[in-house]
């Protein structure tokens, strides 16, 4: 995949290197840059965090979707190591 499936837009990170069509994801944007479409990538990291979330008792609907940022981040970012 190296174009949003929704507008078609060009994912950056993908163009002019020695991989071809391969990108990682720490280069990879979250949401499409023209429509504001989720990848995939995307949405499954907010589907895990959204479950992890629900499994927490007590918290309320802001503190969940906190958390679920919060997660979407975390995993962001453990793509860079
Ligand atoms: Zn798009």
């Amino acid at each position: 995949m190296n174009s949003c499936d929704k507008c078609g837009y060009k994912i950056r990170g993908d163009e002019g290197n020695d991989f071809g069509i391969i990108y990682s994801l720490d280069v990879a944007p979250a949401y499409c840059r023209n429509c504001g479409n989720a990848y995939p990538w995307t949405e499954e990291a907010l589907k895990a965090a959204k479950e992890l979330a629900d499994e927490i008792d007590g918290l309320t609907s802001d503190e969940k979707e906190l958390l679920t940022q919060l997660c979407l981040a975390t995993s962001r970012l453990t793509c860079l190591i």
